[in-house]
Parts: structure tokens; C-alpha cells; sequence
């Protein structure tokens, strides 16, 4: 068989291509590392650690680094030479399996959350073996990169991958017993979670882009008004792709391809501009990196082609927004898949049972998922009416839920009770082939064989929603499990129904059908107890939740120590996302706007001026009358522009001066948001007024159209 590196080009030294390469010995202690986690030992280690020195020497590479994912939602890494002094003083080639395995950056300006102090810098990497090491190029450069967790001195995870690949474990753990318990006879299975996800972004041209600081320093546009025509016409979805963009999108794949990404389908978005890429699904944890990848890759591709990609959110007002649809499932080792529904669902346990402890997890804990979606970029789309709302709820098409509510209602599995739900899927297709069964509005949808979760942000890193998901199916399979094992051994369609009512009647709630972005169903949600936490800060807060906390760190996914630092992380990133973006759009309202508008003022009463010596007949008073209302309406709206800087500034000594993290990131999202919303509006009716040629600002339309 031919191994990915060769498929896919050689820039990645995967497991297959090390098969050819490794001693038969060292090739099976790396392949039971990988697949079981067991830990190599040192001579193994050097002898893989040589082998991929060569390989990436052969490559061109001079250098190495632990690749990983600190808490910043990005990805890092520092170089260091393959150089080492033999006993003669002399330069040798050199990588040890200790240099493998083990990294110590200089670890101080890399957030911690208070775990680890400045003055105690260390913080250690480790090589992660399940996900495959791959040569970057950056410029010319290429740097062999070795995908590690990233922990400290005293063993706390300062990463986003460490979490998910526990939260990996966790699920396995429960998800096997289940299966065991459901069909003794098949023997020990593992489960992984899989995942692969459909990344958004925006396209615009390079040069247009360096002419806007808010684009440049924030991601998004700060100020701009709406061009006339918008996505109304939704003629950008799906539609041919231009020249310029497929020609990106090829090179981009490419890429993605030499570095393991298995990148599969390209398209136009709803928005102008706006594109998306998804990859064929991989277990989880290499899905994250490969996401973290994607996400680098799009950016640096689009820079070689004077293009600049956008990732952030919400790149534009009034225009859809970006996210990134998280597909989830489960895969046994023997390669099924366990949401599954196959030909006769009602009749199939397994799918069933798995199906049951989704949806209950997202129940359970919609809350906590709902927070690991919490950024500044995402406020912006999360509630407005075009990504999925807030609130959680899970979607499953008529059929499933039929299915459910047969289970959920029936007060006892006669025989009679699974012949009417027989009969009453008889003669339905087969879930998988009805397209119709769909719905765009949910934020975590069953779609035939996996689920869908829909609200996390473009720009942000999968790891924690992903960690979330995991540990809450495990965590409702375990309980569920304890009800399986009070059967001993009876299994049936009767005895497992039962034992997954209770949990489809207490997970009744978050189920919803319709209309997700309706007004209707935010006061239906909150009928049924559905919390609806529309920033961050308040979305995070569930963080500070007893239950919420014992069980997290029950599934052994993040400490209490680590459960605080991601908040108080992710709190003070926040807080600090929402000065930055105040303070310039500060600067914006000085260097930007007002200058223009003031000059063009001055045109306006000149000319004002000028007619007003003239006017002598009535239509030249008349005429007078208007152009004078015009001047004052210009100078009514610079005066709207200074009165909202003026507050701005106030308001951001204000809010930078909060002590509290949580207080602060409160103030930014309930006072500074909403008066930088304000202050913009006076700027972007500025922009619909001043002469368009003096506008130093690239505007909407042309960023949205022109490329
Ligand atoms: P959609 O139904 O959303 O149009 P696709 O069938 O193309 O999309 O799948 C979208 C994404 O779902 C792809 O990235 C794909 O790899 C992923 N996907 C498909 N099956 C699974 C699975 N079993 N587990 C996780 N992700 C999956
Ligand atoms: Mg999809």
C-alpha cells in the first residue's frame, strides 16, 4: 500500500513511510506508542529520532522544533539545529531521542493563567507520536516539526492539545465499555473520536487589505458602511469560483496535501469573497492539527498570491459571518462508524445507544459547549441572525427524533411497541439519502452518520470544543453504561430501550426541530431552561460551576488548577481583544475619519458660501436652503463622530483601569461594545457623505467586490 507521504507528496514522515525505514523492533515499539500510548524507550527513541533526522535533512532542513499549541489558540515553535560538538570539539550532525521527546522552550511569555509564574519559566514539550512530524517551509526554509503537548514544572497543561487528547481517553474508555456490554462477543474495541472540519474565510485583495489598520491589527473591520448590494441576491453560493481564487485554492491544496492534510472539497460561500475548504475526517486529535495547518496555511497561501485571507468571525458588518462546522462521530476499531443508522435504526442498539448518550451530553452539558465557542470574534455571529444562535439545542430530522419519541413515551417495549415503530419507518428511505431531512439553523445537527456541531468560530482552535464534546458523551455513557450493566448480559430490543428512556425523557429538552434563528424559539428555549449567554464573559462563567468542575476533572480532561488558568486565559485575552480593538478604533476616528470629513466640510461651506453671495431669485434661495441643511447634517454627523470618540476614550481609561479580570471582560462586552457599535454608526454615515475620493479607507464594495 502506498503510504500518505507518497500520495500526498514528502513532506511528511508518517507511519507507513517509517515502516521501510525503522528496525522491525523499533518500527513495532513506535507503532504500539502510536496506537496504544504506550511510552518508547530511549534506545527506540534515538534510533526513530536518527531516521528522521536523515529523512529531514534529506529534505533540505538544518533545524527542528516541538510544534504545539499553546493557550493563545495558535500554534508555536522554536528552532534548534541539528548540530551537536563530537569529542574532538568538532560540529556533528546530530538528534538524540531525548531531544525527541522532550523540549524545554523559554516558556515566560506564553500564557499560563497564573499557573506558573514568570520568574519560574520552565515549561516543557513533549512529542505527541499519534500525530505525524512534517517538514514547514517558510520562505525557503524547511523546519522539521514535531507536533507536542506543552506542559509545566509542575505538570500542568499549558496547552489546547494536551486536554483533548485526555479527553480522547476518556471517551474510549467509555464508549469500548459500552460496547462491550452491548455486544459481549466482538471482543475489546477501541473508539475514537473523529472529526473533520469545513473551514471558512474571506478572501480579499492583498493591497486593499494594507490600507486597513483594523483589518491589519484586529482582523475585522472596525468602521465601514454597507455597500448597496450585499449577499441578497445569494449569487456568490456555490457559484464559479474566480480565476485568481481557484488558483489559490489549488496551490493551498496542494500544500495542505504534502503536509498529511487530506483536504477534499472547495467552494464559494453565501457571503461575497467568502470560500470554504474541508478535509476527509482523521481521528481528533490530528483533525486539531491539521485544522491549526489549514488555518496557517490559508493565510501565508493567500499572501503569495496578493491575496489577504480574513479567519476572524466577523470580518465585515452586515455580512455573514465566518465559522467553522465541526463534524464529530465515533469509530470503532473495527472500522464502524457508531452513529451509524444503517438500514433498520430502531432495530440497531448500537446506533441507538450512542445516538442517546449524544444528545443527552449536549443536555447535560450545553452549557460548557456553549462556553468553548465564547470569543470576542464569535459574539459577533452567535445570537445574530445568520449563525446558529447561543442557545444549544441538538437537531436529528423527523425520522431519528421519531424514533426517540417512540422510546421516550412508550411506557413499556412490548412487541407490539417495536412493530409500530417498524411500521412506521417501513417504508422511509434510508436516513443517509434524504437530503430534505436538513437544518441550517441548528447548532448541533445529526447529518446521517455523524453529528455537526456548527458554532465554532473560523478562527479559533478546535481543541477545546472538541475536548468538550468527547468528555460529555463520556460522561453520559458512563452513566448509562451502569444502567447496561444492571441487565447483565440480557440484551435485547426491550431491556436497552428501557434502559435509554430515562435519558431520552431528561434530554427532551434540547431537542429542537425548528427554526433556530427565530424569535419564537429564544422564548421557547427559555421556557425550557436553556440558557441563552450571549457574550463571553457570561458564556465562561459556567467555568466557575461546581458540577461543571467536578466533571471535568472527574474524566481527568483539565485539574482545577488548569480548569482556572483556561478561564482566567480566556477572560484576559477577551478584555484584552476588546481595548485593543476601542483604542483603535480611537485612532481610526483621528487619522482616518475625521480628517476627511472636516476638509470636505470646508468644501461644502465654501460652496455654501459662494451660492449664498448669489442667491438672489427664489430657487437660488430655495436651492440655498437645502444645500445649507446638507452642511448641516454633515456637521451634525462630525459632531456625532467627536461626541462618540470623546465617550470612547473616556470609557476605555475607564475599563482598562478594572482590576477583576472577569469585571473588566464584563465592562468590555456590556459598556465598550456597545459604545463602540455608537460611535461607529456616526462614522459610517460619515463615509456614506464624504467624497468618496478622499476616503482614506478601501470601502465595502471594494473590498468585497473587487479582486
Ligand atoms: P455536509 O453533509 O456537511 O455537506 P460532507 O459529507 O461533505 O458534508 O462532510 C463534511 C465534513 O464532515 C467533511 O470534513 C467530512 O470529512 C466530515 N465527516 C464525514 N464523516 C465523518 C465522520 N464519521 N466523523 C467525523 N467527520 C466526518
Ligand atoms: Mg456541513
Amino acid at each position: 500500500m502506498a503510504s500518505s507521504s507518497e500520495i500526498f507528496g514528502s513532506h511528511v514522515y508518517d507511519l507507513q513511510t517509517m515502516r521501510k525505514k525503522l528496525p522491525g523492533a523499533t518500527f513495532v515499539a513506535l507503532k504500539s506508542a502510536v496506537e496504544d500510548g504506550a511510552p518508547i524507550d530511549e534506545s527506540h527513541a534515538n534510533v526513530i529520532a536518527h531516521s528522521m533526522m536523515e529523512w529531514a535533512v534529506s529534505m533540505g532542513c538544518t533545524h527542528y522544533t516541538h510544534w504545539f499549541q499553546p493557550m493563545t489558540g495558535l500554534t508555536a515553535q522554536k528552532h534548534d539545529a541539528f548540530l551537536d560538538m563530537d569529542a574532538n570539539m568538532q560540529p556533528i550532525e546530530r538528534f538524540t531521542g531525548a531531544q525527541l521527546i522532550q523540549g524545554e522552550p523559554d516558556a515566560s511569555s506564553f500564557p499560563s493563567g497564573g499557573m506558573r509564574s514568570t520568574f519560574e519559566a520552565r515549561g516543557y514539550t513533549a512529542w505527541d507520536p499519534s500525530s505525524p512530524v512534517f517538514i514547514m517551509t517558510n520562505g525557503n526554509v524547511p523546519v522539521l516539526c514535531i507536533p507536542s503537548v506543552f506542559f509545566s514544572y509542575t505538570g500542568h497543561a499549558l496547552d489546547k492539545k494536551t486536554p483533548l487528547m485526555r479527553s480522547m481517553k476518556a471517551l474510549d474508555k467509555a464508549a469500548s465499555r459500552a460496547l462491550a456490554l452491548l455486544s459481549p462477543d466482538r471482543g475489546r474495541l477501541r473508539v475514537q473520536a473523529t472529526v473533520g472540519c469545513e473551514q471558512e474565510y474571506f478572501l480579499v485583495d492583498r493591497k486593499l487589505y494594507e490600507k486597513r489598520p483594523d483589518l491589519i491589527m484586529a482582523g475585522r473591520t472596525l468602521l465601514g458602511c454597507r455597500p448597496a448590494k450585499g449577499q441578497q441576491m445569494e449569487d456568490h453560493y456555490f457559484g464559479s469560483i474566480k480565476n485568481r481564487v481557484l488558483e489559490f485554492m489549488n496551490e493551498l491544496e496542494t500544500r495542505l496535501y504534502r503536509l498529511g492534510v487530506p483536504s477534499k472539497t472547495r467552494h464559494n460561500e453565501v457571503a461575497p469573497h467568502q470560500f470554504e475548504t474541508a478535509p476527509f475526517f482523521e481521528t481528533a486529535n490530528l483533525a486539531a492539527d491539521h485544522n491549526q495547518v489549514t488555518m496557517e496555511m490559508i493565510k501565508k497561501v493567500a499572501a503569495e498570491f496578493g491575496l489577504a485571507a480574513l479567519l476572524h468571525e466577523k470580518p465585515f458588518a452586515d455580512v455573514n459571518g465566518s465559522g467553522k462546522h465541526v463534524n464529530w462521530s465515533m469509530l470503532a476499531s473495527n472500522g464502524s462508524n457508531l452513529l451509524e443508522p444503517g438500514h433498520e435504526p430502531h432495530r440497531n442498539l448500537i446506533f441507538l445507544y450512542f445516538l442517546v448518550a449524544v444528545v443527552d451530553a449536549i443536555h447535560q452539558r450545553g452549557s460548557v459547549l456553549r462556553s468553548t465557542i465564547a470569543t470576542a470574534g464569535n459574539d459577533h455571529r452567535l445570537g445574530a441572525n445568520e449563525a446558529p444562535p447561543a442557545i444549544m439545542s441538538v437537531f436529528l430530522g423527523s425520522h431519528v427524533s421519531g424514533i426517540l419519541d417512540k422510546i421516550g413515551t412508550a411506557s413499556d417495549f412490548s412487541e407490539q411497541i417495536m412493530e409500530s415503530i417498524d411500521l412506521g419507518l417501513a417504508q422511509l428511505p434510508d436516513i443517509k439519502k434524504d437530503p430534505t431531512d436538513r437544518n441550517r439553523t441548528s447548532p448541533f445537527a445529526f447529518t446521517g452518520n455523524k453529528f455537526e456541531f456548527r458554532a465554532v468560530g473560523s478562527g479559533q482552535s478546535i481543541s477545546i470544543a472538541v475536548a468538550i464534546i468527547n468528555a460529555a458523551v463520556a460522561d453520559s455513557l458512563n452513566e448509562m453504561n451502569q444502567a447496561l450493566e444492571k441487565l447483565d448480559g440480557k440484551i435485547d430490543e426491550k431491556s436497552v430501550c428501557q434502559v435509554l428512556r430515562p435519558f431520552v425523557e431528561r434530554s427532551k429538552a434540547i431537542q429542537f426541530e425548528g427554526n433556530n434563528y427565530s424569535e419564537e424559539w429564544a422564548q421557547e428555549a427559555a421556557k425550557r431552561g436553556l440558557s441563552n449567554l450571549k457574550n463571553t464573559p457570561r458564556a465562561l462563567s459556567i467555568w466557575e460551576d461546581a458540577d461543571t468542575r467536578a466533571f471535568i476533572s472527574g474524566l481527568d480532561v483539565l485539574s482545577e488548577e488548569e480548569m482556572d488558568a483556561r478561564y482566567s486565559v480566556r477572560l484576559e485575552h477577551y478584555a484584552k481583544m476588546l481595548l485593543i480593538e476601542a483604542s483603535l478604533m480611537l485612532r481610526m476616528i483621528d487619522n482616518y475619519v475625521l480628517p476627511p470629513s472636516f476638509r470636505y466640510q470646508r468644501d461644502v461651506a465654501d460652496s455654501v458660501g459662494e451660492l449664498e453671495e448669489l442667491a438672489g431669485s427664489a430657487g437660488m434661495k430655495a436651492a440655498l436652503g437645502q444645500q445649507t441643511q446638507y452642511l448641516e447634517k454633515l456637521a451634525v454627523c462630525i459632531g456625532d463622530a467627536l461626541a462618540g470618540r470623546e465617550c470612547l476614550e473616556t470609557l476605555v481609561d475607564e475599563v482598562s483601569g478594572i482590576e477583576d479580570e472577569k469585571e473588566q471582560a464584563l465592562a468590555c462586552a456590556e459598556k465598550l461594545f456597545p459604545h463602540m457599535e455608537k460611535a461607529r454608526a456616526a462614522c459610517d454615515e460619515l463615509e456614506t457623505l464624504v467624497d468618496a475620493g478622499s476616503w482614506p479607507l478601501p470601502s465595502y464594495h471594494e473590498l468585497l467586490f473587487l479582486m
